[in-house]
């Protein structure tokens, strides 16, 4: 008899996304003239910058000649992209990374959730709270958590992000191994500084540990004190691997690509202390498991370090932010305490009383919809989350709305 790998079954069903699809239909049925406008989008809205299409575009007829023709291509990515990456997103910023410690790949989401491959099932794992779920259910999957019970797996550290912590976790109390960190975070839109990072590198030096550092929304970042990446710090080299995404930087939700930083000072250790090389053992995983993304999106990706790239790039970002203001001007207005936005597509509303409770509010009077903080873990009671990614008609009109409903 086959059996199934019955860690699966603790999994939480994400009811999150289905419960809010449900409630808005149920709201459009009961008032079919009600125009509904989404302001709880992950997905970016804007179309891809034009150097992007451009380089595509010839990457693909570049594919129709036996000239230019490419079969498969490096697993680890193209060196073109490892080379441009290595330049502008870090040495630029003086943080020393070599072309060959970056893994090109499909998706943040799909390395920050087989990173977990690479460390042993009993090893101690700090996720925050909230977070984007991944983190937390491929550990689930993986056998290092035990029942779900009162809201939360058994057998996980979680690092609470709070007001009262300016939803910046402080260091664990008990001792860890593997710590998934967020900054800019989903879904807090709150950053980390440079001397509180500094804290979480020397504490994973001390303890021999490892931070994750899922960087998706660093190209939002425009306080110029924030760190962009983690290996701007002293000592991250050899604590931390830290995942970046086209996704959100240049729209590539749709067309995917993204990348993985494995610095070779980077160790882990066997049963006898010794320590073994992460790159070794993520280049291994990684050329086993995967065959690299197609060559029109690694040339498209090329594309957003081009001096055009770059400017396009930047205006497709500020014109999120540029929303993302008028959120939170219109949360100030009416009362609610926020965070986030500034250095991030998402604004985090206290919502002074059950998430749920406001959503439904918030789609019956404004026909606006959100998405409710206790989708992301037992902390994000009590909040919502509002994102950026729409159109300034469609953020000015919800705001107004909400406006009028909520005075
Ligand atoms: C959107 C997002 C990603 C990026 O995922 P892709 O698979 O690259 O599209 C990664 N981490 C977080 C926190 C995100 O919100």
């Amino acid at each position: 008899m086959l059996h199934i790998n019955e860690h699966y079954l603790k999994l939480q069903a994400s009811y999150l996304f289905s419960d809010i699809a449900r409630r808005v239909a149920a709201f459009q049925e009961k008032h079919p003239e009600r125009e509904i406008i989404k302001m709880g989008i992950g997905d970016v809205t804007n179309p891809l910058p034009p150097a992007c299409i451009q380089a595509f575009h010839q990457a693909v007829d570049e594919m129709a000649s036996s000239e230019s023709f490419r079969g498969y291509g490096p697993e680890q990515g193209y060196s073109f992209l490892r080379e441009a990456i290595a330049k502008h997103d870090f040495q630029s910023r003086g943080a020393k990374v070599d072309a060959d410690e970056i893994f090109i790949s499909d998706g943040a989401k799909c390395d920050t959730g087989n990173i977990q491959e690479l460390f042993a099932l009993d090893a101690r794992v700090a996720i925050p709270d909230p977070v984007y779920p991944v983190y937390l259910d491929t550990n689930v999957m993986a056998g290092r958590t035990g029942a779900f019970q009162d809201g939360r797996y058994q057998g996980l550290v979680y690092l609470d992000s709070t007001a009262e912590n300016g939803y910046v976790p402080s260091l664990p109390q008990e001792p860890v191994d593997l710590i998934y960190l967020c900054f800019p975070n989903n879904p807090t839109g709150s950053t980390i500084t440079k001397a509180q990072l500094q804290t979480w590198i020397d504490y994973a030096r001390e303890h021999k540990a490892l931070i994750l550092f899922d960087a998706a929304y660093e190209a939002f970042i425009r306080d110029e004190s924030l760190p962009h990446s983690i290996y701007e710090l002293d000592g991250a080299r050899e604590v931390a691997i830290e995942f970046r995404s086209f996704s959100k930087s240049a729209g590539f939700t749709g067309t995917r690509c993204a990348y993985t930083v494995v610095p070779k000072d980077c160790m882990a250790y066997d049963r006898e202390g010794k320590a073994h090389s992460l790159h070794a053992l993520w280049n291994r995983r990684h050329s086993t498991k995967f065959n690299g993304v197609s060559y029109p999106v690694q040339r498209a990706a090329e594309a957003v370090y081009s001096e055009q790239g770059k400017a396009e790039c930047r205006a497709l970002i500020d014109d999120y932010l540029a929303n993302a203001r008028l959120i939170a001007e219109a949360m100030d207005q009416l009362g609610y305490a926020h965070v986030g936005g500034k250095n991030a597509p998402y604004i985090w509303v206290q919502s002074k009383r059950d998430s749920w409770e406001f959503f439904d509010a918030l789609l019956e009077q404004a026909g606006v919809v959100c998405t409710p903080g206790a989708g992301f873990g037992k902390c994000g009671q009590g909040y919502i989350r509002l994102s950026a990614f729409n159109s300034r008609a469609n953020v000015e009109k919800a705001m107004e709305r909400i406006a009028t409903a909520f005075k």
